[in-house]
């Protein structure tokens, strides 16, 4: 829980990623990555040697105000407070996708991992702003993206805001989604629905990942759904080599 908590304090308004970005890059400086960067200041990253790479995506930014925050751990549920004790937004949307992703960078010998900047609508600026302007190159020997960035902790997001799919019903297996208690649904927008606007043919979906009243004071992670996000998504990736291995 230690990660989340030190993530949690660090705020990244859209715009304003670069605190993020470094302790996310001190985090991972032990681990034989290469890191990409792009005018806007995405990080695109990538572990091991392959031909095609399973994806993970989140971003870096979030829509609160910056503010000295406090983190509060009671039972499984964590939040934020300010210096007054009021309730502040954690940044859990999207902090638990960095957290989800730090970890398997930790554990995964094989990933690429694409982090956005600006995925937050910022007053009447559209938002994605990161996952529109980026080089949709990075994605060329990806099968497909999983992006850590939806509320609750039972939704995989298969088709986007606008009726926009972005996988069918059978991308991931229904043993798989009712071992850990997920189901597919219609969601709102995120990166991953972005790039599918812009063209992009591979599958991609939205996980939950254990947060509730994201952009809201009363913002809170279920500590245990995230981890069962965290162990869905390694489930799916090593579905993946399971399937090449029998080929
Ligand atoms: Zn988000």
């Amino acid at each position: 829980m230690q990660l989340l908590t030190e993530l949690y304090k660090i705020t990244s308004k859209s715009g304003r990623e670069d605190k993020i970005k470094s302790f996310l890059l001190d985090c991972l400086k032990d681990i034989q990555i290469q890191i990409e960067t792009d005018a806007i200041g995405n990080l695109f990253i990538t572990k091991g040697q392959a031909d095609i790479y399973p994806c993970i995506a989140a971003h870096l930014d979030e829509i609160h105000t910056p503010c000295k925050r406090e983190i509060v751990i009671d039972n499984d549920t964590i939040y934020a407070v300010d210096e007054m004790w009021n309730r502040v937004g954690c940044g859990a949307d999207d902090k638990n996708g960095l957290w989800i992703v730090i970890n398997l960078l930790r554990s995964e010998p094989i990933l690429k991992v694409a982090l956005f900047v600006q995925e937050e609508k910022l007053g009447i600026i559209a938002g994605c702003r990161g996952a529109n302007s980026c080089d949709l190159s990075f994605f060329n020997n990806v099968k497909y993206i999983l992006e850590c960035d939806r509320k609750g902790a039972h939704d995989v997001v298969a088709i986007g805001k606008g009726d926009i799919p972005l996988c069918d019903d059978k991308f991931i297996p229904q043993t798989i989604l009712d071992k850990f208690d997920y189901q597919l649904v219609s969601g709102g927008k995120t990166d991953v629905v972005a790039l599918k606007m812009r063209g992009l043919k591979i599958p991609v979906c939205n996980i939950s990942c254990g947060y509730y009243n994201a952009h809201k004071n009363n913002e809170y992670t279920q500590f245990s759904e995230l981890q069962n996000c965290l162990s869905f998504v390694k489930e799916i990736l090593s579905e993946e080599t399971n399937e090449k291995e029998c080929k």
